[in-house]
């Protein structure tokens, strides 16, 4: 009988050890089960962000290979989290959430702003070419037909006042043509792509020369090795053509005229300088020549409206470029300077 109170206390302890083994087991499933339903929330909220964004990824510009959130789901531990980690991640997700959807709405309302911008811009161009140069085209025909009914009985004088009234008229044309582009290069929706340079400068100075018998005669060099940038093509397009139809221009008055193209990289950036042998630019004009309607060069000389290069600042501004001029002064030649980010600068506009 001595060995009672022995027994007793041998059998309530495996008692208490089997209530405690039971109690762990059930404590580790239970943990296990919420884990499991955690994960399966977070799978889920996951799965909805992924949904909600899909449609968004061409307008966020981004593809879903950079951007997988199921992808990321995988590499959860889902098994092994804990309550605060579920916490944090779920914060973490519904922040990521609301800041993509800010970043959609931002887009949009960007691209009503650019929208309005362009129809603002189309209205402009129609007053422009309807309201102001329709009659200015109607003058210009009936100075024709008046020239045309003289032509039997002339009276010099007033041969040389119709003409030199058509050139006046000419001349505001040219001006209206001239703001017209000038509104459209500040204001045009700009498409950032990868612009392959040299092709481009190649096309330009083939269309320049065949445009033009003087040009002919000019030799161009371009540098052979020139990195793709980052650019709306057109309006790059545009830019290169002014200031390389400057070059020929302002060349032609040259024995041998000589067009060099050089480029280097620097900083993230094309560093394009386009050469030439011809006029130069004197000293004192050479401020103002990046300005709308100024000339550095008598227009008896060298005909042109005097837009091309504040153009061409406008495009490269809009780039994030830059340009700028470098001269020994008049018949030394010129060279402009271009700077624009490679295509792969990520600072790109
Ligand atoms: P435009 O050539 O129609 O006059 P631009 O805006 O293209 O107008 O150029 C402004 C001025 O800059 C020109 O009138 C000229 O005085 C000067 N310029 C431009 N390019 C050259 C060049 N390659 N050589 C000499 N002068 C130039």
């Amino acid at each position: 009988m001595s060995n009672t109170p022995t027994l007793m206390l041998f059998f309530i302890s495996i008692f208490l050890l089997g209530g405690w083994l039971i109690e762990r087991r059930n404590r580790r499933l239970y943990s296990k089960r919420i884990a499991q339903k955690m994960g399966n929330q977070i799978e889920q909220i996951i799965l909805e962000i992924s949904q909600e964004l899909e449609p968004l990824y061409d307008d966020l510009k981004i593809r879903p290979k950079d951007f997988d959130l199921l992808h990321l789901g995988q590499h959860v531990p889902i098994g092994e989290l804990k309550a605060k980690e579920y916490r944090l991640w779920n914060s973490h997700l519904a922040l990521l959430k609301k800041t993509i959807l800010r970043q959609h709405q931002l887009h949009q309302y960007l691209r009503q702003m650019a929208r309005r911008k362009e129809e603002e811009l189309r209205a402009f161009n129609y007053t422009v070419s309807h309201d102001l140069k329709t009659p200015l085209n109607n003058a210009l025909y009936f100075m024709d037909l008046s020239l045309l009914r003289m032509s039997d009985h002339p009276d010099p004088e007033l041969v040389s006042y119709l003409d030199q009234t058509k050139g006046l008229l000419n001349e505001i044309r040219d001006m209206i043509d001239s703001i017209a582009a000038y509104a459209y290069a500040d204001n045009v929706a700009m498409s950032i792509q990868t612009v392959d340079l040299l092709t481009l400068l190649q096309k330009i100075t083939r269309q320049i020369k065949q445009s033009n018998y003087h040009y002919a005669k000019c030799e161009v060099h371009i540098e052979q090795t020139i990195p793709p940038v980052a650019a709306d093509p057109l309006l790059i397009r545009q830019a290169l053509t002014n200031i390389l139809s400057n070059a020929f221009k302002f060349s032609k008055y040259q024995a041998a005229p000589l067009i060099r193209i050089l480029a280097k990289e620097k900083e993230q950036n094309l560093e394009l300088c386009i050469q030439d042998n011809g006029a130069g630019i004197p000293p004192e004009g050479i401020h103002k020549i990046f300005e709308l309607f100024q000339s550095a060069h008598s227009r008896s000389a060298f005909e042109g409206s005097g837009a091309g290069l504040a153009i061409v600042k406008r495009i490269l501004e809009r780039h994030k470029g830059q340009i700028w001029v470098e001269s020994g002064g008049l018949d030394r030649g010129s060279s402009f300077y271009i700077r624009i980010p490679l295509a792969s600068n990520p600072d790109s506009a």
